[in-house]
């Protein structure tokens, strides 16, 4: 990486498939804290300027891997990226774009084009880090601004951030937030990765999966005490697709290829 005490690091976002809802948490992030535009150089971002470069210190990719082209323009953004991270749950964990690889395909594609299906390229929805190599991730749908700023800071300071590797109910219950199944919810905090501080059950609402899983998760356990609060195998099955069917597919493809 370029050092920061001779030269401002290049830094670029990039979107593919998603909602650029994390690239306004960006600019939001940048409004707010105005200052680390003193120590970066933003040099592409499509949706704030007009700007190209053809290396990167750090490229920020929004969004998930939705067609053949999209490999192409990723490997090419990996080739000119010293670090590549991916920036919300589109692009970490395919996000609810996977929802779609549910459905066969040409039923997705009648469903959103109609009638002009056949203008589009279009095939199952992969987190990028199925296509490239990605160093470090910010999850969340969106990310969380706090979140991103310190990653940044992390990354210029020439360290490793590092994601919180435990549940959501840990920090549900630093808070002392009265567990939402109490009120009728069921909620995927016990699977779902910490660090947004247990948002969702501080204002009454379940976790649904938006950070992706830990790496030790206890479905069989989550399965049952949703069965216990009364949810059917299949409204389970689809709240824990909402955010999760990339990473729970591709686990049992890594579980069925270890057995
Ligand atoms: S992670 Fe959520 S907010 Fe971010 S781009 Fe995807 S859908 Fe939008
Ligand atoms: S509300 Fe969700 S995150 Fe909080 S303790 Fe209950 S299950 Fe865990
Ligand atoms: S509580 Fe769950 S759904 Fe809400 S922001 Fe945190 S990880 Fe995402």
């Amino acid at each position: 990486m370029t050092d920061i005490r001779v030269m401002k690091p290049k830094v670029a976002f990039f979107d593919f498939t998603s909602c650029e809802g994390c690239q306004l948490t960006v600019l939001d992030s940048l409004q707010t804290n105005p200052e680390l535009l003193d120590v970066v150089d933003i040099v592409e971002f499509r949706e704030a300027m007009t700007g190209h470069a053809d290396q990167y210190d750090i490229a920020f990719i929004e969004g998930s891997c939705t067609r053949r082209s999209d490999e192409t323009r990723l490997a090419s953004i990996r080739s000119r990226a010293a670090v590549v991270v991916a920036l919300g749950s589109c692009a970490h964990i395919g996000g609810i774009n996977a929802i779609r690889n549910k459905m066969p395909l040409e039923e997705v594609r009648n469903v959103v084009y109609g009638t002009e299906a056949h203008h589009f390229d279009t095939y199952p929805a992969r987190p990028i880090g199925a296509v490239i190599a990605v160093d470090y991730a910010i999850p969340g749908c969106p990310i969380n601004p706090e979140e991103f700023l310190g990653i940044v800071t992390v990354l210029l300071q020439g360290r490793s951030p590092e994601l919180p590797d435990y549940p959501v109910c840990i920090e549900c219950k630093l808070r002392e937030t009265v567990c939402v199944y109490h009120l009728g919810r069921a909620c995927l905090g016990p699977v779902t990765r910490a660090g947004c501080q247990a948002i969702c059950p501080s204002r009454g609402y379940e976790c649904v999966g938006c950070r992706g899983l830990i790496s030790n998760p206890n479905l069989e356990s989550l399965s049952q005490v949703m069965a216990e609060h009364g949810l059917s195998e299949s409204a389970a099955k689809n709240k824990l697709d909402m955010f999760l069917s990339w990473e729970l597919e591709n686990r049992q493809v890594k579980e069925a290829g270890n057995g």
